[in-house]
């Protein structure tokens, strides 16, 4: 009998538990996707495609080439084009999809941050002289360019990958801190007063936001993307429930998230 076969389109450290644990569980045939952004990615413990797919009609059309019986879409919270793309795909092929999505940050009582829609309006929220600590990423750093009355202090992986940076904004090379005070520690020797970050989620990446509330800077919140409606779970463990469930296998739990 033909085995199942999910579609995962991955980019995430969620997509690679889910992968690693549906591969253990070896109760479907798992192909993951992913964009071909990171120049190096970690393999994943399945088949892997790589690069876009050309829009929502050609998924529709893979889906249909591969036979593909369900979609998982456990792509970053801010990747809002191929979560449209997968929403407009499966319907179309009839595919079931499930959206996996890790749950937003919120701020910590009596610590309230300044929530805008998106890194425009986050460059525009900024007041003047202020020294904004910046996550925002190398490749959406030009909403900033322009406010030169704002000491811009962007952490970017690879400062080669960003164009010419202008006086009011300095780049800081390097990962994420792992933890709390060594953010603090950095935030601190830039004399940073606020901190513009897009509300990712997640454990690994929120250091960096317990820095700035610790250290009381003013935070201002890019909210997430909005996407189409889908049906949405919020942990790995609720996405296997869902894999096995549809295909009726049992797996067993284990990362805690509902
Ligand atoms: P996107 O804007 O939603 O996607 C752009 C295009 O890339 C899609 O239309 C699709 O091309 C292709 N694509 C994206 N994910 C794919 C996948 N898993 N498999 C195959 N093709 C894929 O998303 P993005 O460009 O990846 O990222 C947008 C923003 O999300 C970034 O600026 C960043 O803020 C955030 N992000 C963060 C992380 C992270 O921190 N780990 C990772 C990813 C994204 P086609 O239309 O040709 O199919």
């Amino acid at each position: 009998m033909r085995r199942p076969k999910v579609l995962l389109l991955a980019g995430t450290s969620e997509a690679r538990r889910l992968a690693e644990r549906l591969v253990e569980a070896d109760t479907v045939d798992l192909i993951a996707s992913l964009a071909g952004a990171t120049r190096a990615p970690k393999p994943l413990p399945c088949e892997t495609r790589i690069g876009g797919f050309g829009g929502a009609d050609p998924m529709a059309a893979w889906f249909k080439t591969h036979r593909i019986d369900a979609v998982i879409d456990a792509t970053h919270p801010f990747a809002a084009q191929i979560s449209a793309n997968v929403c407009a795909a499966a319907f179309a092929a009839n595919v079931p999809l499930l959206r996996l999505e890790r749950p937003a940050w919120t701020s910590s009582p009596g610590r309230a941050w300044r929530e805008v829609a998106d890194l425009r309006a986050a460059a525009a929220a900024a007041p003047s002289g202020a020294r904004v600590f910046l996550t925002t990423g190398g490749s959406e750093l030009d909403p900033f360019r322009d406010r030169s009355d704002v000491i811009w202090i962007a952490r970017v992986l690879d400062r080669s990958r960003v164009g010419a940076d202008p006086p009011h904004l300095r780049l800081i090379e390097g990962p994420p801190r792992q933890s709390a005070a060594e953010e603090a520690a950095l935030m601190t020797a830039e004399r940073a007063t606020h901190l513009v970050t897009k509300n990712a989620g997640g454990s690994a990446a929120r250091a960096k936001l317990d820095a700035a509330e610790a250290l009381r800077l003013s935070i201002i919140m890019v909210a997430r993307p909005p996407l189409p409606a889908a049906e949405t779970v919020g942990g790995v463990d609720a996405a296997l429930t869902w894999v096995a469930t549809r295909f009726g296998q049992p797996v067993q739990k284990r990362d805690g998230l509902a």
